[in-house]
This record gives C-alpha cells, sequence and structure tokens, in this order.
C-alpha cells in the first residue's frame, strides 16, 4: 500500500512544477522598460495563469476538493479585457491545456472556495509577486488543509538555487506530507530522486541568520532589528521575497524567519503561509505567530486568531519569542 496522501502529494507536485515553468517563462520576458511603467502586466499575466493551471489541473485528479486561491476571474470576464485574456490563453496553450478564454476564466474561479470546507486545497498562485517583477524570489505555494491541519504542501521557488547559493541551476520545489518529511526537487530534473530537507542545527540565537520580507510594509523591520540586537545576532538579515523564505529556513540557509506585525488590524492569509509552514516543520523546524501560538488554519481564508510569524530551527524558539514579546509588548 502507498503512503498516505501519496496521489494527493504527486498531483501537488505536477500542478506547482507547471505553474512554475510558466512563471519563469513569463519571467523571462520581462522588460526593463516594463519596469520602469510600473507595468503590473507581466505579473498578472503569470498570476492568472498559474492559477489557471493548478486549478485545472487539481480538479482533474481530486473533482471533489474545492480550492481557495487568492486570484479571480471577475475582471477579466469584462469585454476590455478581451486582449489581456488573450495573453493568458496563449501562456496555457504553450503549457500544453486546451484553453479558451472562457475555459481560462472557469478554470482561474475553481479557486473560488472559501477555506470552510473540511477538506481543501489553498494556492497562492504567485506569492512575492515584487519579486517576481523584480526577477528575484517569488513562489507558487500549494497545501491541502485536512480539518484545520496542513497535510501535503507543494512550494515551488523558481528562482531559487537548485543546491547551494553559489549554484548556477535555478528552480526548486520542496514538498511535504505530515509525518513524512520534507523533500527537494529540481524543478529542471523531477524524475531525479528528491533530496530530504532538514533545518539548520545552530543551537543558540547569537549565531542565527535572520531572514525577513524584502517590503516593510509586510514586515516591521524596525522591530526586527530591535529583537535581533537583543538577542546579539550579528550578521545582517537577509532579506527575500515570499515563501522562499520557509524554504532557506527549511534547508538550513537561514536559521529563522521573522514576519510582524506592520499594522494592528492586519490579518495573514491562509495562501501566504500553509504551504511554507508544512515543509519548515516536516523539515524539522517550528512555526509559531509573535504570541507563540500556533497557526490556527481551521478559520477560512486568513489566519484570523494569529498575528505575525516567527520562524525558527526549532533549537531556540522560545527565547526569540521572548525577545518578540519584549519588543512588541514591552
Ligand atoms: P512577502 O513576499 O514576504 O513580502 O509577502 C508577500 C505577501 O504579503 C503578499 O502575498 C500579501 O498577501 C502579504 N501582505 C500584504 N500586506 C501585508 C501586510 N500589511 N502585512 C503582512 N503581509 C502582507
Ligand atoms: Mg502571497
Amino acid at each position: 500500500m502507498s503512503k498516505p496522501y501519496h496521489q494527493e502529494l504527486q498531483a501537488a507536485l505536477d500542478a506547482v512544477a507547471k505553474a512554475a515553468r510558466v512563471c519563469q517563462s513569463v519571467q523571462s520576458q520581462i522588460q526593463p522598460e516594463s519596469l520602469e511603467k510600473k507595468d503590473r502586466s507581466p505579473v498578472t499575466i503569470a498570476d492568472y495563469a498559474s492559477q489557471a493551471i493548478v486549478c485545472h489541473s487539481l480538479h482533474a485528479a481530486f473533482p471533489d476538493i474545492p480550492v481557495l486561491a487568492e486570484e479571480d476571474a471577475v475582471d477579466l470576464r469584462t469585454g476590455e479585457s478581451a486582449q489581456f485574456v488573450q495573453q493568458i490563453v496563449t501562456e496555457l496553450q504553450q503549457a500544453g491545456l486546451p484553453a479558451t478564454p472562457e475555459l481560462a476564466c472557469d478554470w482561474i474561479d475553481l479557486g473560488g472556495h472559501d477555506g470552510s470546507a473540511s477538506r481543501y486545497w489553498t494556492l497562492d498562485p504567485i506569492d512575492g509577486t515584487k519579486g517576481f517583477l523584480r526577477k528575484e524570489q517569488f513562489a507558487v505555494s500549494l497545501a491541502l488543509i485536512v480539518d484545520g491541519q496542513i497535510q501535503v504542501a507543494a512550494l515551488a521557488c523558481p528562482n531559487l538555487a537548485a543546491s547551494d547559493p553559489w549554484d548556477k541551476e535555478r528552480g526548486i520545489i520542496m514538498t511535504a506530507v505530515r509525518g513524512q518529511g520534507a523533500q527537494l526537487y529540481r524543478l529542471a530534473d523531477l524524475k531525479a530522486a528528491p533530496q530530504a530537507v532538514r533545518v539548520s542545527n545552530t543551537k543558540t540565537p547569537e549565531r542565527a541568520r535572520m531572514c525577513e520580507s524584502v517590503e516593510s510594509g509586510h514586515s516591521d523591520h524596525s522591530g526586527s532589528a530591535e529583537i535581533m540586537e537583543k538577542l546579539g545576532i550579528t550578521a545582517p538579515p537577509v532579506r527575500l521575497d515570499s515563501q522562499a523564505k520557509y524554504a532557506v529556513v527549511a534547508r538550513g540557509e537561514a536559521d529563522m524567519y521573522l514576519r510582524l506585525p506592520t499594522r494592528p488590524g492586519y490579518r495573514e492569509k491562509v495562501w501566504d503561509h500553509a504551504g511554507g509552514v508544512l515543509v519548515v516543520e516536516e523539515a524539522g523546524g517550528q512555526v509559531t505567530d509573535v504570541d507563540g501560538k500556533p497557526l490556527d488554519f481551521s478559520l477560512g481564508s486568513e489566519l484570523s486568531d494569529n498575528r505575525g510569524v516567527v520562524v525558527t530551527n526549532g533549537q531556540f524558539h522560545d527565547a526569540v519569542l521572548a525577545a518578540v514579546a519584549s519588543t512588541l509588548n514591552g
């Protein structure tokens, strides 16, 4: 008998791999002019195409499991968007899907679930859109949530180095099934045997390498600087976009990831975390919110009972939480 969630894992891996390749292809076509003009069309084409591919593929394999994804096709169904939708259709056709404008919108809208089902997929078709546009880090993050527990994760980071940071080959997918560990696939060769992923063995916070969002609007940089000082961390923080932060902690290139609230009312979205959280936990790390509570994935599309995120290799989580508490509440 195969292991639990074997089929779901294969479907998730296959779906994010196809989506990641489309994102890579669109990203390689970004011209410097489009960055200067702050033209968001490359990222939106890739975003919609990624969601269409993943939802289409999951629906074929598991028609009864709904998908909670970040995008919807409302804006695409107006006549004004016809030319734009055609660009999405072209990307989908190049990926081998029998796409038409209507089908593309229907596939995107397969992601319209609200997270209330006992079993659902959650998808961020492109996490880290700013990184995507800068040709830096972004992710396609997919997870299966069953009764509020993340059971399966597939996290594609198309621009992360395949092995170590010096490796020229880019593109990985980390997968995890609860209780079965985390695995690393190279996007360039998914048939090659995956490698086990383990967090670092750094034992004390003062030696830790911390990572955080590039965007100070997504995570409070001055708060993290204060926390690092309290912990005696001297290495400067590594800033990268998207759930690639979870991936670098999972494989031990960083020892911790802080996401500190920037304003009181913001609630983290499930698709911004579910894939990354299971990968880190199965690699031996620990994830809580800034108050030390586990992230609660049973409340729909938002982590409405949590604020911020603290991720570590599991060796000094409580020390980090104490420093976080004294900075946020002190
Ligand atoms: P990152 O790449 O780590 O900067 O995170 C990108 C994600 O941040 C996006 O997918 C957004 O959903 C999310 N986001 C947007 N506004 C905020 C905010 N105020 N606090 C935390 N996350 C945010
Ligand atoms: Mg996101």
